[in-house]
């Protein structure tokens, strides 16, 4: 992905508080990600284990969205699948995010929620620089369709996040 400033990502924030969006943790050692091989940005916060954040680019520009991870042993998990890159983990290695949705519907308290890489880091294990703990079943894609169906997959949560209606 295009790199982005510090600045920019903050910008870029659409369901929460300007407030939040200034206050928020950027990715430990900013200077050294590796935008070459990311497609979007995702990262923990160092500071909150619940909390979450990526920022992906749409067409127009940058998108992000400030998540909320489901408490590790309280929740069920009903699947150890990244809805994003497809990656299968063990249970520690996959997470319950949940995104308040933009503007109104944010506000009526409406949350769009998905089963990800507890990292979400999926550009890197779809590229093999970080290997997931459990081994996965051989597809038959590229590794640019595999990359190419993440993106996909990551605008369609991003796109309900966005929408407006209540
Ligand atoms: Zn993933």
């Amino acid at each position: 992905m295009q790199p982005l400033s510090q600045d920019e990502i903050r910008r870029s924030f659409v369901n929460c508080s300007k407030g939040e969006a200034k206050s928020l943790s950027l990715p430990a050692k900013f200077e050294t990600i590796d935008w070459d091989n990311r497609d979007f940005l995702g990262w923990r916060d160092p500071k909150a284990r619940d909390r979450a954040y990526l920022v992906a680019m749409l067409v127009n520009g940058p998108v992000g969205l400030a998540l909320r991870a489901a408490p590790e042993r309280r929740s069920a998990m009903r699947s150890n699948m990244c809805a994003f890159c497809q990656v299968t983990h063990s249970l520690t290695g996959i997470a319950l995010f949940s995104a308040r949705r933009a503007g109104a519907a944010g506000r009526h308290g409406n949350t769009v929620g998905t089963y990800a890489c507890a990292d979400l880091a999926c550009s890197l294990y779809l590229r093999g620089k970080r290997k997931p703990e459990l081994r996965q079943t051989k597809e038959s894609l590229t590794e640019q369709e595999t990359i190419d169906r993440m993106l996909g997959n990551l605008d369609n949560f991003v796109e309900q996040a966005l929408r407006e209606d209540v």
